[in-house]
């Protein structure tokens, strides 16, 4: 019988929730429009969905009106967007950057006052990135790959030297990276806590569950979301063919030739609706069971904004 295995978890994660819930919540408060500055997470079906409700997606602050209210997104933003942001007569900002984003930046800043040379990993032109690094005025390098290690303008034997990653980044290529590091850099110095999130390293964990059992995954998601990707490429990576999509409708009938166990997961910005259509057309296509691979519970929440508690 053909068998669909769903991760658990999978979709949305407490960053995207709650960036999601700042944006409805200031429509219900304030009524339609509410400005956001950047997709406010990478999901094009959450987007035309806040669209739908009266939300504009902006990228620069200057096209945002005098007495606007105004969203930052989940990926943050840097001081500068802040800066042009509060020099306007906005109504209200509210800030929706994930906390474990925010976590990143004071890391970052503590480093840089402390005159740390810091080196990023991530991915150039990631809004996350681009947040990040533009917490300081200089002194930060980004690095995507290994190979990038090499050209690093930054002496080897440089007595305070740091590293921070993006958030979504895969978890065993960072480790690598982080490896070639610390062998070029003696004295570097690692993140406290791992800047990679718990969501990013659950919904890679479950992937690698599934690999074991499933002769296809399919992954959930949008093309421009970080995680999703990673999940997609590390299914790959671990031999068995993998597949991003947004919908259910984009799912071809000869992607399931031959395989009789699918696996089914969500990056962290794609809701739980897509995955009952996904389902829905497994199941139409003969996947008539239905059974979750649990790896680990979430039971992470974080706060709103205290001016959009209720
Ligand atoms: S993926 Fe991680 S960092 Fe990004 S919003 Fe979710 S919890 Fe926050």
């Amino acid at each position: 019988m053909k068998k669909i295995i769903l991760a658990n978890p999978r979709g949305f994660c407490a960053g995207v929730d709650r960036a999601i819930n700042i944006v409805e919540k200031s429509l219900e408060k304030y009524g339609a429009p509410v400005y956001v500055r950047h997709e406010v997470v990478h999901n094009k079906y959450v987007v035309d969905e806040l669209k739908d409700r009266g939300a504009i997606f902006i990228e620069e602050i200057k096209d945002v009106p005098e007495g606007a209210i105004l969203v930052y997104s989940a990926h943050g933003v840097p001081l500068s967007v802040r800066k042009e942001a509060e020099e306007k007569n906005l109504t209200m900002i509210f800030d929706a950057t994930c906390p474990l984003v925010s976590k990143v930046h004071v890391e970052l800043k503590n480093l840089h006052r402390n005159q740390y040379e810091i080196i990023m990993i991530g991915h150039k032109g990631h809004p996350e990135v681009e947040g990040t690094m533009g917490q300081v005025d200089g002194g930060i390098y980004l690095i995507e790959n290994e190979n990038d290690v090499d050209s690093l303008p930054i002496a080897r034997e440089a007595e305070k030297v740091a590293v921070v990653t993006q958030t979504t980044l895969s978890v065993d290529e960072t480790k690598s990276i982080i490896a070639k590091l610390k062998d070029s850099y003696p004295n570097l110095r690692l993140p406290k806590n791992e800047d990679i999130c718990y969501a990013t390293q659950n919904r890679q964990d479950a992937v690698k569950e599934m690999a074991k059992v499933c002769d296809s995954i399919i992954v959930i998601g949008s093309k421009t979301s970080s995680n999703s990707n990673r999940l997609k490429e590390l299914a790959e990576n671990l031999g068995v063919r993998s597949y991003l999509i947004d919908f259910d409708y984009e799912i071809q009938c000869d992607w399931l030739d031959g395989v009789s166990i699918v696996g089914l997961t969500a990056g962290a910005s794609a809701p739980e609706v897509l995955v009952e259509g996904v389902i829905k057309k497994l199941q139409s296509y003969g996947f008539s069971s239905t059974e979750t691979l649990n790896v680990v519970e979430e039971h992470m929440v974080f706060a709103l904004p205290s001016g959009l508690r209720t």
